[in-house]
């Protein structure tokens, strides 16, 4: 039995990852779970599961749940966070928090030597350099969830002491992958809602449709697999039937297909190194696709790419400036305040205005995400007031 805290329970992963423990109840044991603002849904995954912690943002929330669940503990703020992914009987944290909050949870549970299953990619693009050095150093076990990554990761099973030639990194292309750059001028947030393949949270559709979503998995691809960044090689595939895959020094490319669905990546990364049933999988059925199809990404269409790279190869600071105003540049986006294209404008201008901090501590990496969202928010009160 495995002991688990699930951060971010009432979000597209979370929910996900609740089913996949309910399908194994003899497997996994919810010991805890956090939850920010929707508490209607929060109460539905309680009475579903039992858990014996649970953190909200909200003080009020927190009291609210804790006169109304009696048996159980109510926690909130960072602190609570901190307290769930640190519980001494928990073996695992599954962190599917969005966005910079998920940094520190992911820490503290490394420390208190928690094995970590990973769907927050941010943690890993704002402080790769540190958070590998702590898996090292606490001997835990950090497993991808991001499909891409986990179809990397089953890529190398049984490879491990072969050199990783390249990885081929897939992408859907997201909701605009058919638009010219002349198109995507003044496309609507509801259009780039509608992802063609999967069912996500807001903020990563909004990165599929931009293809910052594929920047920062190139950078989580270069901390969890230990490559540069001219070994990886975006490839638009619009049927997100490969998830990913690896070529090794001899040529030979091993891969990991499926059909999409993302409890695949989040069961693995519970039941690794094993392999259990997926309860309602659908096979995949290649002669009823007849054939897949790949493309080299137009990195002039998809500016945001090139930014990733630029970011990733400079290093430092760079990702948590292109981190940290691409969230913030991304929710203006979805509240109507900006225009699609203007995401990746914002996100280039506080990149150039930033004066990189080469190792940044955890202190440092805070103050420069903070630095990055008032960035972007001062260029657009500005911008407000010249017009
Ligand atoms: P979501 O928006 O559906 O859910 C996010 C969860 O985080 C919610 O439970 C929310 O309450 C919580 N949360 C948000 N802000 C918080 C804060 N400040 N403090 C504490 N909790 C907070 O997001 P999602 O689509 O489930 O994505 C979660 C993470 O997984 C993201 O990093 C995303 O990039 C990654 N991911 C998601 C998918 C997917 O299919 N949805 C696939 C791969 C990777
Ligand atoms: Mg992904």
């Amino acid at each position: 039995m495995k002991n688990i805290t699930i951060l971010g329970v009432t979000g597209s992963i979370g929910q996900q990852t609740v089913d996949v423990c309910l399908h194994h109840q003899d497997e996994f044991n919810v010991v805890a779970m956090s939850a920010g603002k929707n508490i209607v849904l929060l109460e539905t995954t309680i009475q579903k599961i039992n858990p014996q912690v649970v953190c909200v943002i909200d003080e009020k929330d927190c009291n609210y749940l804790q006169e109304k669940y009696p048996h159980i503990r109510f926690v909130f703020g960072s602190a609570g966070l901190d307290e769930i992914a640190t519980i001494d009987q928990v073996d695992i944290v599954l962190n599917a928090i969005v966005g910079f909050a998920g940094l520190l949870p992911t820490i503290h549970a490394i420390e208190s030597k928690k094995d970590i299953a990973l769907a927050n990619k941010e943690t890993l693009v704002v402080a790769g350099h540190i958070i590998t050095k702590l898996v090292k150093e606490h001997g835990v076990k950090l497993l991808p969830v991001d499909s891409e990554h986990s179809a990397i990761f089953q890529s190398l099973q049984g490879n491990e002491m072969n050199k990783i030639k390249r990885i081929l990194l897939t992408a859907s292309g997201g909701s605009f992958r058919d638009k010219t750059r002349e198109e995507l001028v003044g496309v609507s947030v509801k259009e780039a809602l509608n992802h063609p393949n999967w069912s996500m949270g807001a903020k990563i559709t909004i990165d599929s449709a931009t293809l910052f979503n594929k920047g920062l998995e190139v950078m989580e691809a270069k901390w969890l697999f230990d490559v540069d960044y001219d070994q990886i090689e975006v490839l638009i595939h619009p049927e997100s039937i490969l998830h990913s895959a690896v070529e090794f020094e001899d040529t030979s490319v091993i891969g990991q297909m499926g059909t999409p669905d993302m409890r695949l990546a989040i069961q693995y990364a519970l039941t690794y190194p094993q392999r259990k049933k997926l309860v309602n999988g659908k096979s995949l059925d290649l002669t009823e696709l007849g054939s897949l199809t790949f493309k080299k990404p137009d990195f002039n269409r998809f500016h945001a790419l090139s930014l990733a790279y630029r970011a990733g190869k400079t290093g430092g600071s760079l990702p948590c400036v292109l981190n940290g105003a691409n969230e913030m540049a991304n929710l203006l986006f979805r509240e109507g305040k900006i225009e699609f294209l203007q995401i990746e404008e914002l996100v280039e201008k506080a990149m150039n205005a930033h004066e990189l901090v080469k190792d940044p501590t955890i202190d440092q990496l805070l103050d420069i995400d903070q630095w990055a969202r008032d960035f972007v928010l001062k260029e657009i009160n500005e911008t407000c007031r010249r017009l």
